[in-house]
């Protein structure tokens, strides 16, 4: 017998390191959130600030950057680490993937020194949490229709609007807020820093979800919040900057949705060897031979191509385009597998003494955020025809 894993013999295309942070990330997975995730998922909470320094330490948070203490790792072994977190919950990989690759990654890339000395260490460790707030109530796949408006009030900028679902929200010790601002009459999208506590700032936790349910998301809202000039990230300027740091994001979810696949074959595989009816394990049936097989064959072509991307990524050549794709397949693939996994465990498998539904329903949020599966096919479609069909 062979896990899905080994069928296709993937770790044979990962170096010596991509298997040993990949093995141990596995094991703090395995020791720290496994035992916990179902509690966590269903009373609603996630522990943000005791874990952050734990995962900060195993150099996890921001962990393809270089320099200001974080780890400086391959993207492909940063997917791979996603990938062990998501098998978990993807809740985890969203915390981690938001500190990393949406609030670090804006700071790396666009803020000033100064402020990236000031925060990305911190944020490196875990001491500090930080979230990325872009999505309003009213625009969500079309961020460019934002209303958050900061203006000029001599030095300073005087903040205003809301943003909503914004994971870590409320848990943030800096929250980098994206706004219109004005540059000689025209309208620009920049980030701002905004630190936790400042006058008019508040973010309220939403409940009620029944997806990532580990996981904080929040409500963001600025009331005539006045930051000082240096608060703007100096290197921000238009959508295309948010995008790059969503497409950062994107890379994990290319690998993590993979491990939440993962998880789901192998418990769905472990029950139906055991589970008897009509006289004879479930396992040993066609019908459920088919869906385990045709779920294998989805999660190694996925796993294949998300190497491949990752591969792209480390030499520098990857397109947005090829990021889209890769997430549109995880994400797709990955709660089809979660939900076919589901029918095979019967009424067991809608309880939380399997991850299968937790997964299925968790991946529902995965399908929408960072790009819903239909915005990527609009990329896709976009590349493929030259056609812009988004409006
Ligand atoms: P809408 O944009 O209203 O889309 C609704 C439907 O319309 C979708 O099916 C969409 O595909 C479709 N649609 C949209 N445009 C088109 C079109 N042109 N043609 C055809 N169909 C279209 N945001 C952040 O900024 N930071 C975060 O940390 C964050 N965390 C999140 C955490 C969770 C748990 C969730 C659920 C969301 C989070 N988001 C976050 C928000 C997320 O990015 C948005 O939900 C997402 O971009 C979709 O926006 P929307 O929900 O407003 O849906």
């Amino acid at each position: 017998m062979v896990t899905v894993e080994e069928l296709f013999a993937t770790d044979v295309l990962l170096s010596e390191d991509e298997r040993e942070i990949r093995d141990t990330v596995a094991a703090f997975a395995a020791r720290r959130l496994r035992p916990h995730i179902a509690d966590w998922f269903e009373a609603g909470t996630f522990p943000a600030r005791e874990l952050a320094p734990e995962l900060g330490e195993l150099g996890l948070l921001g962990m393809h950057l270089e320099g200001y203490g974080c780890a400086g790792t391959s993207a492909t072994t940063y997917g791979l680490a996603c990938q062990e977190l998501e098998a978990v919950d993807s809740g985890i990989r969203s915390m981690v993937s938001v500190q990393g690759s949406l609030a670090m990654t804006a700071i790396y890339e666009f803020g000033s020194e100064e402020q990236k000395q000031q925060w990305l260490p911190e944020l490196a460790a875990g001491r500090a949490i930080g979230c990325f707030g872009l999505t309003e109530p009213d625009f969500g796949s079309n961020p460019g229709g934002m209303r958050t408006r900061a203006k000029r009030d001599g030095a300073d900028w005087v903040l205003n609007g809301a943003k909503m679902w914004i994971t870590n929200g409320s848990v943030s010790d800096v929250a980098v807020v994206w706004a219109q601002t004005e540059d000689e009459g025209k309208q620009v999208i920049r980030g701002f820093l905004v630190p936790a506590g400042t006058p008019g700032f508040t973010a309220r936790e939403m409940h009620r979800k029944l997806s990532l349910r580990a996981s904080v998301t929040a409500e963001l809202d600025f009331d005539d919040v006045r930051l000082p000039a240096d608060a703007v990230l100096p290197g921000s300027r238009g959508l295309a900057s948010p995008l790059a740091c969503l497409s950062e994001a994107r890379f994990g979810i290319v690998f993590g949705a993979l491990g939440a696949a993962r998880e789901c074959l192998a418990s769905t595989i472990e029950y139906a060897r055991t589970r008897e009816v009509f006289d004879k394990p479930l396992a040993a049936y066609q019908l459920t031979q088919a869906k385990l097989a045709d779920m294998a064959l989805e999660f190694g072509k996925g796993q294949l191509l998300a190497l491949h991307i990752g591969r792209l990524k480390d030499r520098g050549v990857v397109t947005p385009e090829q990021v889209s794709a890769g997430k549109l397949n995880s994400t797709r693939e990955a709660i089809a597998i979660a939900r076919e996994c589901r029918t095979i465990l019967g009424a067991n498998g809608i309880t939380l003494d399997y991850p299968v539904l937790r997964h299925a329903n968790n991946l529902e949020s995965v399908l929408t955020y960072e790009g819903t599966a239909e915005v990527h096919q609009l990329v896709l479609g976009r590349a493929l025809t030259d056609a812009n069909a988004f409006r």
